[in-house]
Parts: structure tokens; C-alpha cells; sequence
């Protein structure tokens, strides 16, 4: 059994705590709570021990640690952060390198802090035995699942992608905006330098802008293939590709507001999408001298990245055959 720690029990780590409890190969040890908050009694009520990391409000809302965050250290063989952008990279130089804890990060943090950036599908076998690597944002997660299915088959010249993000997750009341599409006054965006941190060689060009919304990302991408496609061979390779869901205008699944709702009436756990969901009507090709291929997917932001920890922890504790990580993390999920 894996021992694993969740240092960070917000949108990201909760999640991975339930993935983690879900594993016949894991063991979750505990989860540290940095404030006092509905998450805690959450975590209480599902039986996960709780290691304080932070405010000593703890006590005075009834809750009794049992221990702080050094002793679910010493348990854990792998610990999880999944703290807001920036600490993770203070706790790995603050704790995790001291206690020579195996650690991962997430998109939030730089690839340099890590050294490894990671997609289980793109590049499974980097992270075997590392002591570090970090769990790329759920952007950049998106699209490296679909380009690398499509530079398989057909070998990408060049992608331009443009992120049409949600402003907030659901529960963050802090972020907007509230009446305003914002434009990332930066050319390119940060996002296609993280792709090429996953898939090293693909030539990517990516603009980005925020809208009132709180369910998914949308990403537009335009790609010149270096070899013809047509699009019904495009739609089999992404139904045929893991971690990827074709979805269609005559299913009614029409816009990222339906596919949380049909994610919801699924039986989801918290009503999650961790596949990535390509619009089959919104797929395009145009054979000309440059072969592009056009395509629409939607990024569940808060759970994309929760299966890619999983096959992690394997990697980074020397489980070696990715796609059978891949395989058991799916099952516990309910996706192909
Ligand atoms: P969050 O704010 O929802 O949760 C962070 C949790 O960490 C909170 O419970 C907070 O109380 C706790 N915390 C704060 N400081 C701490 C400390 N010093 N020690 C321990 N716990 C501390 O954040 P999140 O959205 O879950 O993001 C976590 C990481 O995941 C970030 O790197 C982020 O960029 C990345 N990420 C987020 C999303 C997303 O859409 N939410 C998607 C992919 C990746």
C-alpha cells in the first residue's frame, strides 16, 4: 500500500483525497487543514484524519487533530500538495526536502520547481521514481491529452490554441469577473510554453481570456497537421483515446453549462467531468497546403487533473506500466 498525505485541502486536494481513499493500492493517511471550514467537517465526517497545518482554530470549532502537518510527514511515503500557487514551492524547500518526502505539486507551481511536469497519457514514464514533479494545470492538462492523441496519428506542425476560461471556480467568491471578458494582455499566453514542458517538441502559439462563468473551460485550437485527416478518422481517434469524451449537439450536450449537467446526472462524485470533452459537430479539417484540423473541447477545471495525481503517486513510487495505472485509475473513476 502507498501512503499518501494531502497537504492543501481545497477544490484540487479534496478531490485527490477521495481518489486516493478509492484505491486498492493506496492508503490516504490524513489531509492538513489550514483554517477551520466546512471542508474540515467534511473531511471529519468521511473518517479522514486531519493534520493541522496553519491557524489554531482547530479546537475552538470542535475538531481535535491528530497531529500537525510534521507528523503526517512522517507517515506518508508521497505527499500531495495541493496548496494555493506559490506555497507548494515553500513547502517543498520547507518541509518536503528536509524530511526527504517524495512530493508533488501542482499547476500553480512552476515546472523548475519540480523539474518534471506531467501527464500520465503524453509522458507516464518520466516521473517513474522521481522524488518531485508537478501535475500541470488543468489547462495545460486538456490540451495535451487531445494534441498528443493528434500527433500520434497525424504529427502536428503547429498549434495555435486560444483559452476561453472560467473566471472562478464555483465555490471561490473572490475572483471574477462579473461583468467583463477579460483578454490575457500577454502574447503568447504562459499555457503553450507549459504544454511544451509535457510534449517537447510541439510548435504552440496560445492566446487566453477569462468570462463571467464558473462551470469549464473552452479551448478553440487551430492545428497544421503534417499529414492529411479527415474528420470522421479525427472523431474515432479522440472516442478512441483515453481520458477524452466525444460529446454532441444531438445528445443536446451543447455548451460547458449541459456537460456539467449531464455530468451531475451521471452520478459523478461532486457532479466532476475529468475527461476532456471534444465537440464532434465543432470538429473541422481543411485540406489545403497546411492540413489544419479545427476542434472545440471543454476543461473541467476542478477535476481534470485529479486522475493525472493518482497515476502519479504509482509513477513516482516505481509502478512501472503506465497504461495499466491508467487502466485501474479509470475504473475507480467510471471514465475510459
Ligand atoms: P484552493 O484555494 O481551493 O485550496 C487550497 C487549500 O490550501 C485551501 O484549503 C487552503 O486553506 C489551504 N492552504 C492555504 N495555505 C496553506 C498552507 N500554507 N499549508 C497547507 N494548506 C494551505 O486552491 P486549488 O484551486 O485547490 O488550487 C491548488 C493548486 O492546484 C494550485 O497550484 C492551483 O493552481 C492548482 N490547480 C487548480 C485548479 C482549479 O481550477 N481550482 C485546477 C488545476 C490546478
Amino acid at each position: 500500500m502507498i501512503k499518501v498525505g494531502i497537504n492543501g485541502y481545497g477544490t484540487i486536494g479534496k478531490r485527490v483525497a477521495d481518489a486516493v481513499a478509492m484505491q486498492k493500492d493506496m492508503k490516504l493517511v490524513g489531509v492538513t487543514a489550514h483554517s477551520y471550514s466546512f471542508n474540515t467537517e467534511v473531511a471529519k465526517q468521511k473518517g479522514y484524519r486531519i493534520f493541522a497545518s496553519g491557524d489554531d482554530d482547530l479546537k475552538a470549532n470542535g475538531i481535535k487533530p491528530d497531529g500537525d502537518i510534521n507528523s503526517l510527514l512522517e507517515e506518508a511515503d508521497v505527499i500531495v500538495d495541493a496548496t494555493p500557487k506559490k506555497i507548494g514551492k515553500e513547502n517543498l524547500d520547507k518541509y518536503y526536502r528536509q524530511k526527504k518526502i517524495k512530493a508533488i505539486l501542482q499547476g500553480g507551481e512552476k515546472h523548475e520547481v519540480a523539474g518534471t511536469s506531467f501527464v500520465a497519457q503524453c509522458n507516464y514514464n518520466e516521473a517513474i521514481d522521481k522524488d518531485y514533479v508537478r501535475i500541470v494545470s488543468c489547462n495545460t492538462t486538456g490540451l495535451c491529452r487531445t494534441l498528443n492523441a493528434v500527433n500520434m496519428k497525424y504529427g502536428i506542425a503547429s498549434v495555435h490554441a486560444t483559452m476561453i476560461r472560467r473566471g472562478a471556480d464555483p465555490g471561490d467568491i473572490h475572483h471574477g469577473p462579473i461583468n467583463a471578458i477579460v483578454p490575457v494582455l500577454e502574447m503568447p499566453s504562459h499555457h503553450g510554453p507549459d504544454v511544451q514542458t509535457v510534449l517537447k517538441n510541439i510548435e504552440i502559439f496560445t492566446t487566453a481570456l477569462s468570462v463571467p462563468s464558473t462551470l469549464m473551460h473552452l479551448h478553440t485550437l487551430t492545428v497544421d497537421l503534417k499529414k492529411k485527416a479527415n474528420v470522421d478518422d479525427v472523431v474515432e481517434l479522440f472516442r478512441n483515446s483515453t481520458r477524452i469524451r466525444v460529446v454532441r449537439n444531438a445528445e443536446h450536450l451543447r455548451s460547458t453549462a449541459e456537460i456539467m449537467e449531464f455530468a451531475r446526472d451521471m452520478g459523478r462524485l461532486r457532479g466532476d467531468m475529468p475527461e476532456i470533452c471534444v465537440w464532434q459537430e465543432a470538429i473541422g479539417v481543411i485540406s489545403n497546403a497546411h492540413n489544419k484540423l479545427l476542434y472545440m473541447q471543454a476543461i473541467h477545471q476542478e477535476s481534470d487533473v485529479i486522475p493525472e495525481n493518482i497515476d502519479c503517486i504509482r509513477a513516482m513510487t516505481g509502478f512501472k506500466d503506465g497504461e495499466k495505472s491508467i487502466k485501474m485509475t479509470n475504473e475507480t473513476f467510471g471514465i475510459r
